[in-house]
């Protein structure tokens, strides 16, 4: 699904700086990008379209709103830090369309999973309303199921310090995430996913493995060669068409996909949307859009992390799913 994560204020009406609400120093709006930002990495994982917006403070309300209108998401959260002229307040509220049943259970799971991880106040799924109609623009105005959520209150040290450090901040933009994959019934993409690519039957191969699955050495001159792959089994071992024997897939390096033509030394670019691979902490989290098409990359290797067949990108030093290249 395309979910727009918008960020509050950041961008005044007129043009300049607006800080949104202040409290011990910090600014609503740099929080806020900060929590967004983790929610989008988050959802990423669950296979979703994310677009994080206003995270540069470069779109006002109006131009959030313009955007996401005509950008054909299924759901639109904007990120705000509540703020109270009464001393102490505290808590999550979320705030929804007035009469929209899903938006009013959407706004209740998030509500209730930041205040649980975050151990805060739930003050839970609300609407405000304005001569009849919803008063924040962003719950009026956006088209598509849309969602203002106040994670905590900046004024209030005690709620204050639960956003202030990042990994506060991943805390809460996963609360956010994992209220929403629930509500729709989203899951992690993992190895066991049925999407997953793995090597199969008509790839090129080399062996990067000591030893055959009977356990036997792999002299060295049949580790030289490209192999191709005849057929695998359920439990990963691969039967090589030239030499007759079985591999296991672990210790296969891909060098040409049957499925697609990307091949290492091919030039690709990469679809919106598309999140880091490897095995390092950055797995998962999206890849920002000045390194999407059209910028070009080059793939320097092809193999298999977690699962998934990953190309390395020698322009970025990264792996990204093959399935989220397209070759040019
Ligand atoms: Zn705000």
């Amino acid at each position: 699904m395309k979910i727009a994560i918008s960020i509050g204020h950041g961008k005044s009406k007129t043009g300049g700086y607006d800080s949104g609400a202040v409290g011990g120093g910090y600014h609503e709006f740099n929080l806020a990008k900060e929590i967004g930002k983790y929610a989008g990495e988050a959802l990423a994982v669950y296979g979703c379209d994310v677009d994080i917006i206003n995270y540069n403070a470069d779109a006002y309300l109006t131009d959030r709103i313009n955007y996401i209108n005509k950008g054909g998401y299924d759901l639109a959260l904007e990120v705000h830090l509540n703020s109270s002229t009464s001393s102490g307040s505290t808590g999550s509220e979320v705030y929804y369309k007035h009469g929209n049943k899903n938006g009013n259970t959407l706004a209740s799971a998030i509500s209730k999973s930041i205040a649980s991880n975050l151990s805060t106040k739930n003050r839970g799924a609300k609407i405000k309303l304005s001569g009849g109609v919803d008063y924040f623009g962003f719950v009026r105005c956006v088209n598509c199921q849309s969602l203002l959520i106040e994670t905590v209150f900046i004024n209030t040290a005690s709620d204050r310090k639960k956003v202030v450090t990042v990994a506060g901040q991943k805390k809460c933009g996963q609360a956010i995430a994992s209220a929403v994959a629930n509500f729709y019934g989203l899951k992690k993409l993992s190895a066991t996913s049925s999407d997953v690519e793995k090597i199969g039957a008509g790839d090129t191969v080399k062996i990067t493995g000591k030893s055959y699955a009977t356990g036997q050495t792999i002299p060295a001159w049949v580790k030289l060669r490209n192999h191709t792959v005849k057929s695998v089994t359920v439990s990963g071992k691969v039967l090589l068409k030239e030499i007759n024997s079985y591999v296991w897939a672990d210790d296969l390096q891909l060098v040409k996909s049957a499925k697609n033509g990307i091949v290492v030394g091919s030039a690709v670019t990469i679809k919106s949307g598309s999140v880091y691979g490897g095995l390092t902490t950055a797995r998962g989290k999206i890849i920002p859009k000045e390194q999407l098409a059209p910028k070009k990359h080059t793939v320097s290797k092809i193999q298999t992390n977690n699962g998934v067949r990953e190309a390395l990108l020698s322009e970025i030093s990264s792996w990204v799913a093959l399935s989220g290249l397209t070759e040019v």
